[in-house]
């Protein structure tokens, strides 16, 4: 299979620009990251549409603008370690890890923390930790993190996440109810506080708390 970009990807691309998401380190990563090699043989077709897709056990993948949008919005830098919460499909992770150094990603559904792991494997990405667990906890043991990036809708700010934040770090994280009216939020952490600012309005799954029984 050739590497060059499909025009689907290439039209994409050019789509996240006009909605902003300007920079280029993060539009090199989505245009390198193969989101089909996330989705099942079926989907594969419809990857490069700029909307989300079923995943399976009531999950979505998040639309391309979104990701791009949250990638954008946690200034990352190379040298970064960072939190995911809601791993589901991997993609969101996968364009993290080909930015920062490492990437410890929890999810509390175990088979799509199983098919998550085995695609960064086919992918030759290793520089992801995955976690079976509840995000709610973070991951205390790797604290504190330069960015967390929080990919289910919580009803506020977790203070849990905010904790495990560095002095200069940075926590994307859609607060509000259900599927509906949420806003994505940033938090930037200070020595002295924190200031919040608002990147518009988006549509998650919610955070549930605890681990999911498997079935
Ligand atoms: N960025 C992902 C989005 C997945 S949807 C992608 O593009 O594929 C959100 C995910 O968050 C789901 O897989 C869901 O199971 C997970 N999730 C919800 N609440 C959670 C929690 N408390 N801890 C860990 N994962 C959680």
């Amino acid at each position: 299979m050739s590497d060059a970009p499909s025009p689907d990807l290439i039209r994409l691309i050019m789509d996240l620009r006009r909605q902003g998401v300007t920079d280029a380190r993060v539009l090199d990563a989505m245009e390198r990251v193969k989101r089909a090699a996330f989705l099942d043989e079926s989907q594969r077709h419809e990857a490069y549409e700029n909307k989300p897709l079923p995943i399976g056990w009531g999950q979505t993948i998040s639309q391309p603008y979104i990701v791009g949008l949250m990638t954008h919005a946690l200034k990352l830098g190379d040298r970064m370690k960072v939190l995911e919460v809601g791993t589901g499909s991997g993609y969101q992770t996968a364009i993290l890890a080909r930015m920062a150094l490492r990437v410890y990603t929890v999810e509390r559904l175990r088979p799509l923390m199983k098919i998550a792991e085995q695609r960064f494997k086919e992918q030759g990405i290793s520089n992801i930790v995955t976690r079976h667990g509840d995000g709610y906890e973070g991951w205390p043991e790797q604290a504190p993190f330069d960015r967390i990036l929080v990919a289910a809708a919580a009803p506020e700010l977790p203070q849990r996440l905010i904790d495990q934040l560095k002095p200069g770090g940075i926590l994307v994280c859609p607060v509000g109810p259900a599927e509906s009216g949420q806003v994505l939020l940033r938090l930037t952490k200070h020595d002295g506080g924190k200031e919040v600012d608002s990147l518009g309005f988006v549509a998650f799954v919610p955070m549930l708390q605890g681990v999911a029984r498997d079935g």
